[in-house]
């Protein structure tokens, strides 16, 4: 790995050191472990860029592996969405795609070992007993009752329990770990838990099932599983991964490292708050442009370059903290920027009529397709007599420090001439409804006149060949930085109405005529758009991705 272009981290670390040691020959390879019960979201972005980019630098090898420990919440439409977005993201696990559900007869195996060993047993009490003979942190928990049967009778209930001799919850398997130990998570945990509900992949074949602390340890030494990465909350359960691998007398022990988990701003990032939004129709769906989700973000315009970019720019800590969202959307745009065409678009059309045009003429002038990016070379634009501005960029009565058209003023069309207002025409309501404008044929853009300053420029599109479309304008899906943090009020209540905005009326330059769903541009002066997977032949619908304001960039120079 080139020392130099990579960031170093606390995980890093520990995985050079366990290099340097030889442990594990040398070998690195890490896992992705989602539980299919949701699709994946930005949170996640974060974890399989970590798991996967450490398994490329240091040559190693990240696994997909579907967690699906739990049979009554996962689904098949769940695993196929997020096989999808890891790969979208630029990831791929070759042949090494697997489940925990692979390896419930081991699992199984070794829990019977356990009990032979006298390190796990069948208890009968209730969950509430459970819970409560667990007792709390500052005093010791009180031991079943049943914690001594003899081994012999646990192997037999074990067998039963998997033979669906029992019902749900009439018992458990814990392990005899420590009813005294101040990490409650020690407290005998229960691993095994019957429940008599079909798997999505196992079917009716199992009745029991095992609990995630027994089986990703042991599903990860299945796997050769060198580190094994996972969020914060997991660091009280480390010596429970440990336990079971050392007491089961696993050699090459994968070691577990936590990291903070990624939250962003204004959205929230849990699956049951995710599927509830889905479920009520808060949402257009899992992949709604406004959902955090890898594939709302898809849809919305994101790239997975600007998404593996986020992940680094966040990095890897040890303490939570919420990203500020503008950081997200910085990404996005230093991504656009680079590659997306320019074109020009009005959302809010203006009519102006240049009167000093000739009525059937039309010229074409040129533009260029990106400044960042002269290669993306230029295009013809088509002006006529009739042109459409924004509705903002005129003003009867402008504001202070108002830069574009007023009655009287002139302004730059953005490529093409300076126009000036010389009257402005109004319905019986008084809104302005048309400009009549003329143009000084000396300004054309390019040409010596072309120096002569105005104020302002704006964008604007010909009447004579702009085509209609339909722009969906995102705004934050919640009203608070926070919308976790106020545990009096539902999280539903805190949604931003205004969240999702749709404009019907907007004109676009017709080279747009021929994009294909999911190509971005920069609208000249509105932002980045993409074309949504909604559109067709007759309807050509844009989702804004982002607007050009970049409050990050902001932030940085001032803190520079
Ligand atoms: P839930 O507990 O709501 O089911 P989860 O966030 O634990 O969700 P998993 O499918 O178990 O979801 O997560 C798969 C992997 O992604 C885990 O290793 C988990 O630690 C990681 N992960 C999940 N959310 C985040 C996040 N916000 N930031 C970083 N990593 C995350
Ligand atoms: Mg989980």
């Amino acid at each position: 790995m080139d020392e130099n272009t990579k960031p170093t981290n606390f995980i890093r670390d520990f995985i050079d050191e366990d290099i340097k040691s030889n442990k594990h020959n040398g070998k690195v390879i890490t896992r992705f472990p989602p539980e299919p019960n949701g699709y994946l979201h930005i949170g996640h972005a974060k974890s399989i860029c970590l798991n996967f980019g450490i398994a490329i630098d240091y040559h190693g090898l990240c696994n997909l592996r579907f967690d699906d420990t739990n049979p009554t919440k996962e689904e098949v439409e769940y695993v196929e969405s997020i096989e999808e977005d890891v790969r979208w993201l630029g990831f791929d696990w070759d042949d090494r795609m697997y489940y925990a559900s692979d390896y419930f007869q081991k699992l199984y195996d070794f829990a019977v070992q356990l009990i032979k060993e006298g390190k796990a047993y069948v208890d009968a009490s209730t969950t509430e007993e459970i819970k409560d003979h667990r007792g709390v942190p500052t005093e010791a928990g009180t031991e079943s009752p049943y914690r001594n049967r003899p081994i012999e009778e646990s192997l037999e209930l074990f067998e039963g329990m998997k033979d669906g001799k029992y019902e749900d919850g009439k018992y458990v398997l814990r392990a005899k770990v420590d009813m005294n130990s101040p990490n409650m998570i020690m407290r005998d945990p229960v691993i095994y838990r019957i429940k008599k509900a079909e798997h999505h992949r196992t079917g009716n074949k199992w009745c029991i099932y095992p609990m995630y602390d027994y089986a990703h340890p042991i599903s990860d030494w299945i796997e050769g599983i060198t580190h094994s990465l996972c969020t914060l909350e997991f660091e009280i359960h480390r010596p429970i991964y440990d336990w079971f691998l050392i007491e089961l007398h696993l050699e090459n022990r994968p070691r577990q490292i936590e990291f903070a988990r990624l939250s962003l701003n204004y959205t929230i990032m849990s699956k049951r708050k995710l599927l509830e939004l889905v479920e009520g129709k808060y949402v257009a769906g899992w992949d709604d442009p406004r959902m955090p989700t890898i594939s709302g973000l898809r849809r919305r315009g994101y790239t997975p370059e600007s998404i593996r970019n986020f992940a680094e720019k966040v990095g890897v800590a040890k303490r939570d903290a919420i990203t500020d969202v503008a950081l997200l959307e910085h990404s996005i745009r230093e991504d656009l920027n680079k590659r997306a065409p320019r074109v020009m678009a009005v959302l809010n059309p203006l009519k102006v009529i240049i009167t000093n045009y000739p009525d059937d003429k039309t010229e074409d002038l040129e533009a260029i397709n990106n400044p960042e990016d002269l290669s993306a070379g230029t295009r013809k634009l088509e002006f006529s007599k009739v042109v459409y501005i924004e509705q903002d960029d005129f003003k009867e009565i402008p504001p202070p420090k108002f830069k574009r058209l007023i009655p009287g003023g002139e302004v730059r069309l953005k490529n093409a001439y300076i126009i000036k207002c010389d009257e402005v025409i109004k319905n019986e309501n008084g809104d302005v409804i048309e400009l009549h404008c003329t143009f000084d044929p000396e300004t054309k853009s390019g040409s010596e006149g072309s120096k002569r300053k105005v104020k302002g420029t704006i964008h604007w599109v010909s009447a004579s060949n702009a085509i209609k479309m339909e722009v969906r304008l995102y705004d934050r899906l919640f009203l608070v930085e926070n919308p976790d943090a106020d545990a009096e009020k539902d999280f539903k209540e805190l949604l931003n109405p205004h969240s999702l905005d749709i404009l019907n009326e907007c004109l676009i330059e017709p080279g747009i005529a021929n994009a294909k769903p999911g190509d971005k541009f920069q609208f000249e002066r509105l932002g980045y758009f993409c074309v949504d997977p909604l559109s067709n032949d007759e309807k050509i619908v844009f989702n804004r991705t982002v607007s050009l304001r970049d409050t990050w960039a902001k932030i940085e120079t001032k803190n520079k």
